[in-house]
Parts: structure tokens; sequence; C-alpha cells
């Protein structure tokens, strides 16, 4: 009777999930058993704590709506708290497995504890992060363009997306004693307070990660006006807020993708349903760049031949994280993110800029404080657009400055933004 683990990672759902619904097919017993890797509690980088309390609450939400789920197909999700690798070589031990069933990650400490695991246990891994198959892709990861609108126009050209996997209807799970998903309190966080000016409460899951699919195209039929509406800053509708559903892994790129085409047929296919298809391949982009850059995406010149002057020396990132620089507009959107846990597309790529640009500062410290702060953090999008803006991303094109005083003017013209987060 063959027993194996299935090892939720970034997929932390049951639908459209390979390494899940393979590891049910080839096996009598199947243990999902998730690890919150202590070092995301108590290390740093750039001297910021790497897991905030916005991120936290989405992901403890997650896997209780993950346990729930696994638990009405006679299941469970079991948990721990450790070092990965030692975890779950201890369980698959203690639970007499001959398997190791996970999704595949893309930065470069998911990719070395993977080869570490491969070492140690018949591991098997599934590529799921993307809405193009990395084995799909019409070139070598190495021959990755370095300018996204190559990438996407060979992709859309000579690639295909996969169909949806279905998920398993029964999971067979021997009975052993029941872990619980602990509360940001037993985590020595407080629950922070709603801000009722937050676009979106963001509640963790896969459940409500469909129900924010089903809103956006089915009830509202945002989506038809997506192109319009993508740079706004106030409020839950002017974008799809799918980002944290999508980071976590309870919502899977396909999923989103095959939802929009059944909107395009039933709905309406105009610029703006095309437009959110094109955002993720921008995302694919990022998680395939961040395959490919291994280690240097969080080094200071990141691909490039040289870093970033620095002319700082990091005096003003204080200011900076808490909103209190010369320049209301990018205070207005990092108090939004120290309350929320989210911030705009458009107000992430001005606060960048200006941290970068203006105040000279080291781009990843910018970045390493989002990791700690944003709800929907994912490192290939994180570090890719910091070092996109910084100049030392795969596009050599240079660095992205952005001018705030125009930027106010188009995109709040009448401060709206800026006064509804100016404390
Ligand atoms: C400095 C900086 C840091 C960022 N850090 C993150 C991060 O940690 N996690 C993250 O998910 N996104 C990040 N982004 C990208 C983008 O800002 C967010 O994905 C987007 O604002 C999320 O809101 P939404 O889901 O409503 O986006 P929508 O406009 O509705 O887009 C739909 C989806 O497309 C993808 N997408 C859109 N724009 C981008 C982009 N520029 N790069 C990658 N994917 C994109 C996202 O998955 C998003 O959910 C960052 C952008 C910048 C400029």
């Amino acid at each position: 009777m063959s027993k194996a683990i299935y090892w939720f990672r970034n997929d932390l759902r049951i639908s459209d999930n390979e390494g899940l619904s393979e590891a049910v097919k080839g096996n009598k017993v199947v243990y999902p058993l998730y690890v919150l890797d202590e070092r995301l509690l108590n290390h740093s980088f750039m001297g910021v704590e790497r897991l905030g309390v916005h991120r936290l609450r989405f992901l403890l939400e997650s896997l209780r709506d993950l346990k729930s789920s696994l638990q009405s197909l006679g299941s469970d999700l079991f948990f721990f708290i450790g070092d990965p690798s030692t975890i779950l070589q201890r369980q698959y031990e203690e639970w007499a497995c001959s398997a190791l069933y996970a999704q595949q990650g893309v930065a470069i400490d998911e990719t070395n504890l993977e080869r570490e695991l491969s070492e140690q246990l018949n591991a098997r891994w599934y590529w799921g992060s993307t809405l193009y198959h990395l084995d799909d892709l019409p070139m070598t990861i190495e021959e990755l363009p370095k300018i996204y609108t190559e990438f996407r126009k060979a992709v859309e050209k000579q690639a295909i997306i996969r169909e949806l996997v279905a998920a398993p209807v029964i999971i067979e799970t021997e009975k052993h004693q029941q872990t619980q998903i602990p509360t940001l309190e037993d985590l020595g966080f407080e629950t922070p307070v709603v801000d009722d000016r937050a676009v979106e409460l963001f509640l963790g899951g896969e459940t409500a990660g469909k129900r924010r699919l089903h809103y956006y195209l089915w009830e509202k039929e945002l989506l038809s006006e997506y192109k319009n509406t993508r740079n706004g800053l106030i409020g839950g509708d002017y974008s799809s807020k799918f980002s944290p559903w999508l980071a976590q892994g309870c919502l899977s790129p396909r999923t989103i993708f095959y939802e929009i085409k059944r909107f395009e047929k039933y709905i309406k296919k105009n610029s703006s349903t095309y437009w959110l298809i094109f955002e993720l391949i921008w995302r694919d982009y990022f998680q395939f760049v961040a395959y490919q850059a291994g280690a240097s995406l969080f080094k200071k010149q990141g691909m490039a031949e040289q870093a970033p002057p620095l002319f700082d020396k990091n005096r003003s990132f204080n200011s900076w994280c808490e909103g209190l620089t010369a320049e209301p507009f990018v205070n207005a959107n990092m108090k939004e993110l120290n309350r929320t846990g989210f911030m705009s597309n458009r107000g992430r790529q001005n606060v960048a800029s200006y941290l970068i640009h203006d105040l000279g500062v080291d781009w990843r410290k910018g970045a390493a404080y989002f990791e700690k702060m944003l709800v929907d953090y994912d490192p290939a999008s994180n570090y890719g657009n910091w070092a996109y803006i910084a100049g030392v991303g795969n596009d050599p094109r240079g660095g992205r400055k952005f001018n705030l005083q125009s930027q106010k003017e188009i995109y709040d013209p009448k401060g709206e933004y800026q006064a509804l987060w100016s404390h």
C-alpha cells in the first residue's frame, strides 16, 4: 500500500492542482501537509523582518479554508512550524511514505530546498504557478527574452495554455493526531484593526478567491471595463484584486484565464478582457525571470552588469516606510500599505521610483519592506518589479523614473486619494 506526502507550498488550493491530483491517483494514502518556515518568523532581509501581519493573517485564513476543504474530501491538513526539510524528512519516515509530491518553486530559496529534498526523499515536483507551463515555453529558460513584449508575443503565438486539472473527489488519509492552524495571537501577532478605507478585506483561501473571481466577472461585470479602470487608486472595483489569492496559490492563473474565456463567450469580449490576460502574462514573465535569475534577483546589481549608484546612505528609508517624506502622494500610498497590506500598481510604481531615484536608497530595502508589508507578496513579482524600476532587472533599457507631479495630475487630479490617506 503506497503512502505519500503532499506538501502544500504556494498552491493552497484543491482545484487545478496537478501535483495533488497526481499524488491522490498514484497512492492509496496521502498526507496533506504544510510547514510554516520558521525563518519567515525570525529572519530578516536588508534589516527588515520578512513576514508582516497582513500576509500572515491571509495565510492562516487560507490554511484554515484548505483544511476544511480537505476534511470534506475525507482527509485533513497537517500543520507544522519549523525547518521544512527537517519536518518533511521526519514525517516521511514516521508515516512510512514512499514519495513526496509538491509544486515546484521559482525563487532561489525554494529551488535550493527542492534540490536538498530530492537527495533525501523520492520527490516529485510539478510546475503549477504560471499560466504557461515551463515545459511549453517556445524557448529554454536560458533563452528567455530580455524584454517582456518579446516574451508575450512568442508565447501568444507558439504556446498553449493547458486544460484545468480536476480536483480530487476523495483523499484517503490515515488518522493521526490532528494539528491545529494557529491564530495570529498564538504566533505573537495582534489582529490588525480593519480600516474602512481598505480597498478589500482580502479574506484568505480558495473559497474567498473564487468568490472574488465571481464578483469581479459575473456579479458586477467589472472585467469589461478593466483596461479603463486599472490605474485607479480608490475602492475595490478599479482592478481585479486577485493578487493575494494568486500569490498563495488559492487561485491558479489558469482558473482565471478560463473564466475570462467564458466571460468573453457569454458576456463580452473586448480590449479589457484581453488586458487582464496581458497582465497575467506579465506575472508569468516575472516568474520565469526569477527562475532564470536565481540568486541574482536578490543582489544589489540584480541581473545587470553594475549596481545603481546610491547617494542617500539609507537615511531616508525610515521616513519613506512611515509615510513621512516630503511627498504627500508617496506618504498617502505608504500609509495605505501600512494600514491595509495593499497598494495599487500605480502607487507601487511611484513609491518605488521615489525611493530609488529621488532618495537614492538601495532598491532591495524597499523590496524587503514590501515583502514584509504586502498581503500579496510574491518573490518573483516583487523583486522583479523593483529590479525593473531600479534598472537592474532583465530589461537592459535602464531604470524607470516616474515624475510624481505629472503622475498626481493624471491619476489623482482632485487630490482625493491623497486626502483619503492623509492620516
Ligand atoms: C514595486 C512593485 C512591487 C510589486 N510587488 C508585487 C508582489 O509582491 N506581488 C504581486 O502579486 N504583485 C506585485 N506587483 C505587481 C502589481 O502591482 C500587483 O500585482 C497588482 O497591483 C495587484 O492588484 P490587482 O490584483 O488588482 O491587479 P490587476 O491589475 O487586476 O492585475 C491582475 C493580475 O495580474 C498580475 N499583475 C498585474 N500587474 C503585474 C505586474 N506589474 N507584475 C506582476 N504581475 C502583475 C497580478 O497577478 C494581478 O493580480 C508589484 C508592482 C510593483 C511596481
